[in-house]
C-alpha cells in the first residue's frame, strides 16, 4: 500500500490549487452575491485540461485519472464550490460519452468539451416529480422514422444555461414502466422545441447554473442515442457512481476551507484574556473536524483508486465516500461558524458562503438516504 501521490497527480493538484487561489479567489465572494456565472474562468478550466481530467489524450483530455480528478475538484471547491460543480458535471458528461459513446459521438462532442467550444456539458436525469426515484421518470423519446421525438420536463440541471451538449434520460419504451425502459440521448441546445428554463434561486452555489428543461416534440436523429436502447438507467448509475466521488471531493474541499478559516480565527480571537484556541472546547471541535475530514479523504481516495484501477463495481465505496464526506463537511462547516461566534454569521467571512454551498452536497447526485440504501443493499448481499 502506498499513500503517496504520483508526480502527475501532484501536478494536477498544484495546477487546480494555483488557479483557485490566484484567480477564483479574487471574485468568488462577489459572484456569490451577483450570481454571475464566471464564464471566462470556466473556459480557462478547459484550457488547463481540467474539463477532462480522466479523458484520453486522443480526445483532448488530460488522461490523468480519477484520483487526479478528485484532487482537482477538492482544490477548486476550497475556493469556489460553484466553479467546482461546473467542472465536475462537465467532466461527468465527457466521461460518460467516452465510456458509452460511438467513435463519432466522441469525436463530435468530447473534443468540443475539451477545447471549450461547448463551455460545459450537462446531465439531465431528474424531473419535477422524480428525483430519488429516477427510474420512474416520465420524459418520453418515441422513435418516428430515423428520429426520436422527445417530450417532457427536467429539473435542477446543473450547467444547463451554458451547456453545448445535454445527456437526456428518457423513456424509449412506454410499455416498460421502470428503469429498464430508459435510454440516454444526446441533445444540443437550440434544437427546435427544446427550452432552457430560467436560473433557480438557490441557497448556495449561486454562481453555478441550475435550470429546468422542457421538451416539446423535440426531434433528435437516432444516431444521438448513447449506448443501446434500454441502457439509460445503467448509464445514469455508472455516471453517478463516478459523480459521487466528485461530490464527495467537493464536500471535502469545502470542509477543509471551513476548518482552515476557523483555525486561523481561533488563533487570533481573545476572550477571558486568552486566545480562544487555548480553550479545550475549541480544540475538541478542531480535533473532531480534522479527524473526520481525514477519514473522508481516505474513503474518497479508496473509491477514486478503485474506479481508476478499472474495478467493475465501486458503487458501495463511492456511496460511502459521498455519504461520509458530505455529512462530515456539513458538520465541519457548522462547527467552524460556531468557532467564529457572531462573526461567522456575517458576510464578512467566507464561512457563511461555505456553509450555504456545502448544504446541497448531501442532496444532489443521490441524497444521503439514497447512499445509505446503496450501502445497506451491498452490506446485505
Ligand atoms: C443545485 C442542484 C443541482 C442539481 N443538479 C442536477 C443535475 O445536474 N442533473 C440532475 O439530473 N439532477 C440534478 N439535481 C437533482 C438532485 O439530484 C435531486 O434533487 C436529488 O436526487 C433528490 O431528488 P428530489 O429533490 O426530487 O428529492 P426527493 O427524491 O423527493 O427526496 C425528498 C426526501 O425524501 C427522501 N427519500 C426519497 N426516497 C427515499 C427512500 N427510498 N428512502 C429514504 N428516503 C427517501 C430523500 O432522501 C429526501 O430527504 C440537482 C439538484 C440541486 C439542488
Amino acid at each position: 500500500m502506498n499513500f503517496k501521490l504520483t508526480e502527475e497527480q501532484e501536478l494536477i493538484k498544484k495546477v487546480a490549487s494555483g488557479f483557485a487561489k490566484d484567480i477564483l479567489a479574487k471574485t468568488a465572494a462577489e459572484e456569490d452575491k451577483t450570481k454571475r456565472f464566471p464564464i471566462e474562468n470556466i473556459k480557462e478550466l478547459a484550457k488547463m485540461g481540467l474539463m477532462g481530467v480522466n479523458i484520453p489524450f486522443e480526445y483532448g483530455g488530460s488522461e490523468a485519472g480519477v484520483v487526479a480528478y478528485s484532487l482537482a475538484a477538492t482544490e477548486l471547491a476550497k475556493v469556489s464550490a460553484s466553479v467546482a460543480v461546473t467542472m465536475m458535471v462537465t467532466n461527468m458528461a465527457a466521461e460518460i460519452i467516452n465510456y458509452f459513446g460511438t467513435e463519432e459521438q466522441k469525436k463530435e462532442h468530447i473534443t468540443k468539451i475539451m477545447d471549450g467550444t461547448y463551455v460545459t456539458g450537462a446531465f439531465g436525469l431528474s424531473e419535477p416529480e422524480y428525483g430519488s426515484d429516477a427510474g420512474s421518470l416520465k420524459t418520453t423519446a418515441t422513435l418516428d422514422g430515423d428520429y426520436y421525438v422527445i417530450n417532457g420536463n427536467k429539473a435542477w440541471i446543473t450547467n444547463g444555461g451554458y451547456a453545448g451538449i445535454f445527456i437526456v434520460f428518457a423513456r424509449t419504451n412506454k410499455d416498460i414502466k421502470g428503469a429498464k425502459g430508459l435510454s440516454a440521448i444526446l441533445v444540443k441546445p437550440g434544437t427546435e422545441g427544446f427550452t432552457i428554463g430560467k436560473e433557480e434561486n438557490k441557497m448556495g452555489l449561486k454562481s453555478s447554473s441550475t435550470v429546468s428543461l422542457s421538451f416539446d416534440n423535440v426531434r433528435v436523429h437516432k444516431s444521438n442515442l448513447l449506448g443501446k436502447e434500454g441502457d439509460g438507467f445503467k448509464i445514469a448509475m455508472t455516471a453517478l457512481d463516478g459523480g459521487r466521488i466528485g461530490v464527495a471531493s467537493q464536500g471535502l474541499g469545502l470542509g477543509l476551507a471551513a476548518l482552515e478559516d476557523a483555525t486561523a480565527y481561533v488563533k487570533e480571537r481573545k476572550q477571558f484574556g486568552r486566545k480562544i484556541a487555548e480553550f479545550q472546547a475549541i480544540q475538541w471541535m478542531l480535533a473532531d473536524s480534522a479527524t473526520e475530514l481525514e477519514a473522508a479523504r481516505m474513503l474518497i481516495m479508496q473509491a477514486a483508486f478503485l474506479k481508476e484501477s478499472g474495478a467493475k463495481r465501486f458503487s458501495k465505496e463511492a456511496a460511502m465516500a459521498k455519504y461520509f464526506a458530505t455529512e462530515t463537511a456539513n458538520r465541519v462547516a457548522g462547527k467552524a461558524i460556531q468557532m467564529l461566534g457572531g462573526y461567522g454569521y456575517t458576510e464578512d467571512f467566507n464561512l457563511e458562503r461555505y456553509y450555504r454551498d456545502v448544504r446541497v452536497t448531501t442532496i444532489y447526485e443521490g441524497t444521503s438516504q439514497i447512499q445509505q440504501l446503496v450501502i445497506g443493499r451491498e452490506v446485505l448481499k
